[in-house]
């Protein structure tokens, strides 16, 4: 209660400082204004609290809270201003270690032990005494955790959720402990309110704020707080699960030094804390990212992280292989996931060398944007030769690994488009430089609202009776001097007409653009087998398009097509397509298989194969 109490009062104090203070302190010059605002309140919030649980306990305790407590604080308190002097005046970083290093002995001489003194390891019931080893390895964990922390202002807008969702993880975990062996210091529960409160309320600020920065002095000195959150409450009984949540818990800073640790040493750079090396968010950056959502990315990484922690702790009385092989498997599915969003969300670079086709799962795709392909078709329209062009989905791409005449047609195919976001992902799972869904349904727009500009006649062949009549009109409406070479629905054999009369009649009314609307494999295998036949100079399968133009079914909307989710919506319109959705799994089976067979992770450029050997159409 008292810490929900705590929490509050951070946020309030956030809230009011936001409102009355920022800009005072803005106006006066200083260097981050937020971080004086967030230290400010968190170390009032936590004082606060000390106090009022020494007011309000009734038993009479050896150790009062608040003269527990109240030296952390102040440690805190005089770390961050001796950091924020040091950059003042811009003196050399290490100057801020040793602040660390003698807060931490003081820490330690304030408290009369090192906490860090017992370890208990896995299996064992035995205590482990750390002896002389207790008080230097207390402070490195302390430099550690402060440093790295330090290190992720390097994205400013993920500091204060961060903060706040490591101090609210390590208050949860508080909480879970039973309570005979909680810590009998209650400066963890308040500490951790405070920071919980002052730092996820900072969130929305933060997104919203262009310029919002805690600074590196501020944030060391919160993960200074944090440090000592985790040696007061949690070290009492250093058991490898709590080793592990705070590994957990301090995922993301990890990840971070890992990454640019990692990557300078595989430059045969010298690594160390005072260069500046790419650190993640920089290279999600330079793949045009947005610091917008790399901010969202990094908060969700971790707030996944920390739930897991949690989770760690909950389930302390589950046997230890289940627990640790439950929360492993979530972290290798977590580190998927993440992977895969990083580099979906990855955009095209400047100057980057775009082959014009690769090749992945066994077929080939163009690797155009949605521009380049109208332009692509321009082209093939002023040719005059019949060009083959495919909408290629997931669900093609696995009607391809089992059906070897529509491999063929692929293979023979002038432009094959990603279509759909399946193949997006699968694409950038194995470094792909492919970016951007080109979809039947949105080709139809574009190629109407060119041909009307440029005259280009066209013609709809497929869907229900009616449907097409009605789309054709509905584009006309919508496209001014679009021309409509003509219509034939897609169940003419039905009526007695043949495949032969239909592709008579689509040669005479000569259009420059066929849109072919079975579903696939029909649509292609037709277009494949009647393409010189027909003589038209673009044909292209789109499969349901016309039942969305004539406004038989609705598209999804833009954010349900933005998340990925627009086959769900299909479902949603059309529930029989369920059976059909066990494509989505197998797909996936199949680029994961696909990602972890793939000799070089990196960048793939389309290898000779018997795919790329075939000769191009004969068009
Ligand atoms: N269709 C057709 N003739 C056929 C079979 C199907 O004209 O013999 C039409 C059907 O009416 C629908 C479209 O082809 O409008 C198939 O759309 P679907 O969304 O199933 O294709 P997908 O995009 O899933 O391949």
């Amino acid at each position: 209660m008292l810490t929900f109490a705590i929490f509050c009062i951070a946020v309030i104090l956030v809230l009011l400082k936001a409102r009355l203070g920022l800009s005072a302190l803005r106006r006066s010059g200083r260097p981050y204004p937020e971080g004086i605002a967030f230290v400010g309140a968190v170390l009032v919030a936590a004082t606060i609290g000390l106090l009022v649980r020494d007011l309000t306990s009734a038993t009479n305790h050896s150790i009062y809270a608040f003269a527990d407590g109240a030296p952390l604080l102040l440690i805190t308190a005089l770390l961050y201003a001796l950091s924020a002097l040091r950059s003042a005046r811009s003196l050399p970083v290490w100057i801020s270690d040793v602040l660390v290093i003698v807060a931490a002995a003081l820490a330690i001489f304030a408290l009369h032990q090192p906490f860090m003194n017992t370890v208990r390891l896995p299996l064992m019931n035995q205590y482990v005494r750390l002896g002389p080893w207790a008080a230097p390895l207390t402070i490195a964990w302390v430099w550690l955790i402060s440093r790295m922390t330090a290190t992720l202002n390097r994205t400013p807008q993920v500091t204060g959720g961060y903060l706040g969702m490591v101090a609210l993880t390590l208050l949860l975990s508080w909480h879970f402990k039973p309570l005979d062996t909680r810590s009998i210091s209650f400066f963890p529960a308040a500490a951790s309110a405070a920071l919980a409160g002052a730092g996820l309320i900072s969130v929305p600020f933060a997104l919203r704020q262009r310029d919002f920065n805690l600074g590196w002095s501020a944030t060391l000195a919160m993960g200074f707080l944090l440090s000592q959150i985790a040696v007061v409450g949690l070290f009492k009984d250093v058991a490898l699960a709590i080793l592990i949540l705070l590994l957990l818990a301090f995922g993301l800073p990890l990840l971070n030094v890992s990454f640019f640790v990692l990557r300078a040493q595989r430059r045969g750079e010298k690594v160390s804390w005072q260069q500046s090396h790419v650190h993640l968010h920089d290279a999600l950056l330079q793949r045009g990212i947005s610091p917008a959502k790399i901010a969202a990315l990094y908060l969700a990484v971790a707030t996944y992280l920390c739930g897991l922690g949690v989770l760690l702790v909950a389930t302390r009385n589950w046997h230890l292989l289940l627990r640790a092989s439950l929360v492993g498997a979530l972290l290798c599915s977590g580190f998927v996931v993440f992977f895969s969003l990083t580099r979906i969300l990855m955009r095209r670079t400047e100057n980057e060398q775009i082959p014009e086709m690769v090749e992945a799962f066994g077929v080939r795709i163009s690797a155009v944007t949605m521009s380049e392909a109208l332009d692509k078709i321009d082209g093939f329209i002023q040719d005059r030769q019949p060009h083959h062009v495919v909408t290629s989905d997931a669900n093609a791409i696995l009607r391809a690994q089992e059906d070897a005449e529509y491999a063929g047609i692929l293979q023979r195919a002038a432009l094959i488009t990603p279509d759909g976001y399946g193949v997006i992902w699968g694409a950038r799972l194995l470094n792909l430089p492919i970016y951007e869904r080109v979809t039947g349904v949105d080709m139809v727009t574009g190629i109407c609202q060119r041909a009307a500009q440029h005259g280009y006649s066209i013609y709809i062949l497929g869907s229900a009776p009616g449907i097409a009549s009605t789309a054709a009109q509905k584009l006309a409406e919508r496209y001014p001097g679009l021309r409509v070479a003509g219509t034939q629905h897609g169940y003419f054999e039905k009526e007695g007409i043949s495949e032969e009369e239909v592709v008579q009649r689509i040669r005479a009314a000569r259009p420059d653009v066929l849109f072919v609307a079975f579903g696939i494999p029909k649509q292609e295998k037709f277009i494949a087998s009647h393409l010189q036949a027909m003589d038209v100079p673009v044909s292209l399968g789109v499969g349901g398009s016309f039942d969305v133009y004539s406004e038989k079914l609705k598209r999804a909307p833009e954010y349900v097509q933005r998340m990925g989710m627009e086959w769900l919506y299909r479902v949603w319109q059309e529930p029989w397509r369920w059976k059909r959705m066990s494509y989505v799994p197998r797909f996936m089976a199949l680029a994961l298989r696909e990602w972890m067979v793939s000799p070089v992770r990196g960048r793939r450029t389309p290898t000779p194969s018997p795919i790329n050997s075939i000769k191009p159409p004969l068009n």
